[in-house]
């Protein structure tokens, strides 16, 4: 356990922390500062009740000022849409409840563990599979860490520990390192993944010690970041990344297809293009999970293998994501393949 002292909290906070205190949490300011006004865009305040408004500066950067249908706008602006009922969207989509054998702890995939490291984000993304979940029963202090760890200690079948949440790298890089050093400490785990859109949102996330520190592990490491478009990306991005590959982790990335934000051909193969040049693998294409509030970001089955067969015939093998869905029971995302 490391003990807050005084010299700690004197210390400044780290730069990505600053950014990411500075978010904005407001609808009126956000559409001020892209020069939207209210009536460009049935935004509802209503709909942000239960799942707050949170956009990160750099992100906020990304976006087009003026532009209401920008793809990044859209996926963190509450929609009166969001509190329709309907059919078939549920709130725990993939019955994670019963997956959750532990506290922190999913063990639904054959071999690999979630750890629920962080119970928040840096940014909420309105098409959020986990915008219901139980996260206030998933918070794990460090001494909880301890038992979900045990867990993964008794299990010798798992051999790779995957960081989620909410967002691991909201963890403080020396919360992080401990963790990783306790994960490292457990003979039979030989991989370590961390499942972020941290860096995405806010890229400065990525600190040199983070880099290092991933790079220096005995533990083979990725990180999978979430990327939806290329307006998402930055020559920081770009930079930061470099290192991070450099360091000799693999980046993986994984997007879930969005009605009217990335459903259309030429932006799936520019998202995968910019994604190779910024030394990321396209991995997984995901089909939105059936989460109340989310219908209106769903493409339907047909479509997406539409798409999906035009991507095969345009972009390299290597360049194509696999298209999946998660359906709840199984140990395994189940591929959508193209008839
Ligand atoms: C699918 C998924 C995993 C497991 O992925 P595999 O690559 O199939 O092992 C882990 N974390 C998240 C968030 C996922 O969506
Ligand atoms: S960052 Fe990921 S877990 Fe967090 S709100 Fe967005 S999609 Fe959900």
């Amino acid at each position: 356990m490391r003990i807050i002292t005084r010299t700690d909290a004197s210390i400044e906070p780290e730069d990505w922390r600053r950014i990411l205190s500075s978010s904005i949490r407001d609808l009126n300011e956000l559409l001020e500062r892209l020069n939207l006004s209210p009536e460009d865009l049935p935004a509802q305040q209503r709909a942000a009740l239960d799942f707050p408004i949170l956009v990160p500066e750099p992100f906020l950067q990304q976006m087009t000022i003026g532009d209401p249908n920008d793809p990044l706008l859209l996926q963190v602006l509450p929609r009166a849409a969001e509190t329709e009922l309907v059919n078939g969207y549920i709130t725990d989509p993939l019955a994670e409840k019963h997956a959750n054998v532990n506290r922190g702890i999913i063990h639904k995939y054959h071999g690999r563990v979630l750890l629920l490291a962080a119970s928040g984000c840096a940014v909420n993304c309105r098409y959020c599979f986990r915008r219901h979940f139980a996260y206030e029963d998933n918070r794990i202090s460090r001494e909880e860490w301890k038992e979900a760890l045990d867990y993964v200690r008794q299990n010798k079948s798992i051999t790779e520990v995957i960081l989620s949440g909410g967002d691991p790298l909201m963890l403080r890089d020396s919360a992080l390192f401990e963790l990783i050093v306790e994960i490292e400490n457990i003979p039979h785990v030989k991989r370590l993944r961390i499942h972020s859109r941290l860096p995405v949102v806010i890229p400065q996330r990525l600190t040199a010690e983070l880099i290092r520190r991933l790079g220096d592990s005995r533990l083979s490491t990725s990180v999978v970041m979430h990327i939806n478009h290329p307006s998402e990306l930055s020559e920081l991005h770009r930079d930061r990344f470099k290192e991070l590959r450099l360091a000799g982790v693999l980046i993986l990335n994984q997007a879930v297809l969005l009605r009217n934000i990335n459903d259309k051909l030429i932006v799936l193969s520019d998202l995968s293009e910019l994604l190779f040049e910024f030394n990321v693998v396209p991995y997984y294409l995901h089909l939105l999970d059936p989460v109340k509030g989310a219908h209106h970001f769903d493409v339907p089955e047909h479509e997406a293998q539409q798409l999906y067969r035009e991507l095969l015939a345009r972009l390299p093998g290597y360049l194509v994501p696999k298209l999946v869905r998660e359906l709840s029971g199984k140990a395994n995302k189940s591929p959508i393949c193209p008839p």
